[in-house]
């Protein structure tokens, strides 16, 4: 193996996740975060089976298991009339398949120990906005204070959804904010504690979900609530203030009030807004893109994690197994490409059903995905794209290779 020098921007899943496996496989590795200490942003997370078989690659599933949330199935209920639209059990693809719900913070706090037991260098509190080529085929990094770092072999973007070397470097295929966002909290999950995340619609106007996230090794269990809402109704939403939420909350989903009573203040609920932003290609010369820096989605299909996992192993093994960089990034693009693909096409084509001001896709989810769900070969689809194992339309990851050995890791 080639050792390389490798410079990440950015501290978050995948930055954090490409680093601890390139300094384990010999490279010389340099972190940099825009935070004077890194942290976590964000709710908690739905893991899935193909992001949690990186995590165990690591040694790391057991803890994140440990501490989060083991996750069988997913329910969606129409409120009022209670229609079922879907209830998705991992174990009717596999026996033994699950996700982890998980904080981020906990999520993070594994990665990060990791980065620090391997004493990889991370420079906080610097901004990365752009690269700059050297005569000799290496690349620099530059921040906001015009500080050059480097050179470097190889610089990885990784600077998640708002990518400052994204908007320098990339050829941006496609990029459109969502009208729609969530507000989303974490409190004591009481009787919230399952094994199954859940939703509860009306139309597509108003969505509330509750996602169980464990522990996180000590004290309460914890769920993360997200409530759906557009945009331009954050300000409004906020002025209202908590009580009016909350009445909205609970007249969607009444069983919810034991989670609602723990909210104190509306500044409980942080504000997450998403875009739809894809790439031509993971790379643009040794400027090279991974998680929410190279494809962001809605968070509808729960995979924007995951995805940022499975880029930052598939980058590292190119890395470590090809004598050339070249080679290295064309094994990347063949590897992550036709999954990424798909979940964006994917995430674009079934946000609106759960998140538009438009009744028509709500109606056509309340009695379409029902259907679906009762055929099997839907069935069969809904629970792949589910688990992450899609890789494209018609084609599958066996899902007997995603099944944690809980032994092992
Ligand atoms: C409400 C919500 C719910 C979600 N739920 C799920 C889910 O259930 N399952 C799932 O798989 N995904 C989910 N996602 C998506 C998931 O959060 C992202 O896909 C994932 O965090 C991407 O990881 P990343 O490392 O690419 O980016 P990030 O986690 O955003 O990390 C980027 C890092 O780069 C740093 N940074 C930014 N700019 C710079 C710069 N210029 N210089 C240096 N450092 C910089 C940031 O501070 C941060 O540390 C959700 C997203 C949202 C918004």
């Amino acid at each position: 193996m080639i050792e390389r020098t490798i410079a990440i921007s950015g501290c978050g899943i995948a930055g954090l996740t490409a680093a601890i496996f390139l300094a384990r496989a010999g490279h010389d590795v340099r972190l940099f975060e825009k935070f004077d200490k890194p942290k976590p942003l964000g709710a908690g997370l739905l893991l899935q089976p193909t992001g949690l078989a990186v995590l165990a690659e690591l040694g790391l599933a057991g803890k994140a298991l440990k501490r989060g949330k083991r996750i069988h199935r997913l329910t969606g209920l129409v409120a009022d009339g209670g229609v079922e639209v879907f209830d998705l059990d991992y174990r009717d693809l596999y026996p033994g398949l699950y996700g982890i719900g998980i904080h981020r913070a906990v999520l993070f706090d594994l990665l990060f120990a990791e980065v620090r037991k391997l004493k990889v260098p991370v420079t906080t509190g610097t901004e990365i906005i752009t690269g700059k080529e050297q005569i000799d085929g290496k690349i620099s990094l530059v921040d906001t204070n015009d500080n050059e770092y480097g050179p470097f072999d190889i610089a990885v973007a990784a600077d998640g959804a708002g990518s400052k070397l994204r908007k320098a470097h990339a050829e941006i295929h496609y990029d459109k904010p969502y009208p729609y966002g969530a507000f989303w909290g974490v409190v004591d999950a009481r009787e919230f504690d399952t094994d199954c995340l859940t939703q509860r619609y009306k139309s597509s106007r108003k969505m509330m979900g509750v996602l169980p996230l464990g522990n996180g090794g000590k004290g309460a269990a914890k769920v993360a609530v997200f409530w759906s809402l557009p945009v331009k109704d954050f300000d409004r939403v906020r002025t209202e203030g908590l009580d009016a939420w909350r009445q909205d909350a609970w007249t969607l989903w009444p069983e919810t009030e034991p989670l609602l009573e723990q909210f104190q203040s509306i500044d409980d609920l942080t504000e997450a807004r998403y875009s739809d932003t894809t790439l031509f290609g993971f790379s643009v010369g040794r400027i090279v893109f991974i998680g929410d820096a190279c494809h962001v989605t809605s968070p509808q299909l729960g995979q924007g994690a995951n995805m940022a996992l499975l880029d930052a192993s598939a980058l590292a093994h190119g890395l470590t197994n090809n004598e050339m960089v070249i080679e290295a990034l064309q094994q990347l693009e063949q590897n992550r490409s036709d999954q990424t693909k798909f979940y964006c096409r994917a995430s674009r084509w079934i946000t609106p059903f759960f998140q538009s001001s438009n009744v028509l896709p709500g109606t056509i989810r309340d009695i379409g995905f029902p259907i679906l769900g009762r055929i099997k070969f839907t069935r069969t689809e809904m629970l792949r794209s589910l688990a992450g194992l899609k890789s494209g339309i018609f084609r599958h990851l066996p899902p007997e290779y995603f099944v944690p050995d809980e032994g092992n890791n």
